[in-house]
């Protein structure tokens, strides 16, 4: 259940409580394709939007410049302790012995002495310099037990509060479940009105896993424009909110934190106005009836080798579940 906490601006913004007992956020900035202009995106989210949660990674080649924004944010007066910060561990980095130093390395860019969360990115261990689409040798074998013992060291060590996953089928979370001693707080998945996912996140909810859902306005270029999707625009008009406030609220009301994703300091602070109103329900159920289902985020160009596999082809990245 959602629960309300007060940020300095007096804005209420709902958060939800994790089977750690700590609490995240239910909304926060996404920072993948943010550039350069990440530290400024992150600066005016937490100082003049309220956000308290920012998302990013060691693959989007931004942390260098998100830890100048939350620096920045804290330099004006937010505690670090108010903040909930996710990143996630690449690929090449899947094997035990890369996991304490690539989250080291992920603090030092981030000029941080703690995570918030710390997710696996997704579950496939990448060579070295591996290439998109991936050669022959580039998809390995992943100690998904090994991996996650460290990360489970981690936060015995007070490195990071909590550990996830992302980009997870059925068969892998049980797997996962089979052997963890610390159980993932989070699950991060693809989630919009255009891929819902209702298995992954009912799967999760029984397990009492959180969810954040990522890509929540259908991803940046290339991905599915829902901004403009009709269904979409009829609510917000009927409303009178924007396209992205009616999605962010649409995955908010499923129960998942929500991470959209912006440069534009209008959006930003767009983005976050979704607490004290509702989507009614005959809109939160057309949202949910948005017909033509799939993923935007299908992780074809990362690990599809038709050839030489191990993944052949999509359904094999997502174990044939979808
Ligand atoms: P989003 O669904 O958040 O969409 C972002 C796009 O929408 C940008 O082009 C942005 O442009 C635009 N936008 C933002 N707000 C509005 C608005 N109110 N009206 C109109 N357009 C808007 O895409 P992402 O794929 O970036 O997903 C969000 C975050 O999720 C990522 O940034 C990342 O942090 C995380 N993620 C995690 C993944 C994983 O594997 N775990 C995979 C993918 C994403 P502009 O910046 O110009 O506003």
């Amino acid at each position: 259940m959602a629960q309300a906490t007060f940020t300095a601006e007096d804005q209420k913004i709902e958060s939800f409580r994790l089977l750690s007992g700590h609490t995240i956020p239910a909304i926060g900035l996404g920072t993948w394709r943010a550039g350069s202009q990440a530290d400024n995106s992150v600066k005016i989210a937490i100082v003049e939007g309220g956000y308290r949660h920012i998302d990013t990674a060691w693959e989007y080649g931004v942390q260098e410049s998100v830890g100048h924004g939350v620096k920045a944010a804290i330099h004006a007066g937010v505690e670090r302790r108010d903040l909930f910060i996710t990143s996630k561990l690449w690929c090449t980095e899947l094997s035990p012995e890369r996991v304490r130093p690539a989250l080291l390395n992920t603090l030092q860019q981030l000029q941080l002495e703690y995570l918030d969360l710390y997710l696996i990115h997704w579950p496939f261990r990448l060579a070295d310099g591996a290439s998109r689409p991936p050669k022959p040798g580039d998809v390995q074998e992943m100690d998904m037990e090994g991996v996650w013992r460290e990360m489970e060291g981690l936060v015995k060590d007070k490195l990071v509060r909590d550990i996830g996953v992302c980009n997870f089928t059925l068969k892998k979370m049980n797997k996962l479940l089979g052997f963890a001693e610390t159980m993932p707080s989070v699950c991060q998945m693809e989630m919009h009105p255009g891929w819902r996912n209702d298995k992954m996140l009912e799967a999760c909810k029984q397990n009492g896993i959180h969810v954040t859902a990522y890509s929540p306005l259908g991803s940046q270029e290339g991905g599915r424009d829902l901004i403009h999707d009709e269904t979409v625009d009829r609510i917000a008009k009927k409303l009178s909110k924007t396209p992205g406030q009616v999605l962010v609220k649409w995955a908010i009301q499923r129960g998942t934190s929500v991470i959209p994703k912006s440069n534009n300091p209008d959006r930003i602070k767009e983005n976050i106005k979704v607490f004290g109103w509702e989507l009614p329900q005959e809109d939160f159920q057309a949202l949910c009836n948005i017909p033509d289902q799939k993923r935007v985020l299908h992780g074809e160009q990362l690990f599809v080798n038709k050839n030489a596999g191990p993944l052949r082809s999509v359904a094999d990245v997502w174990d044939h579940e979808d």
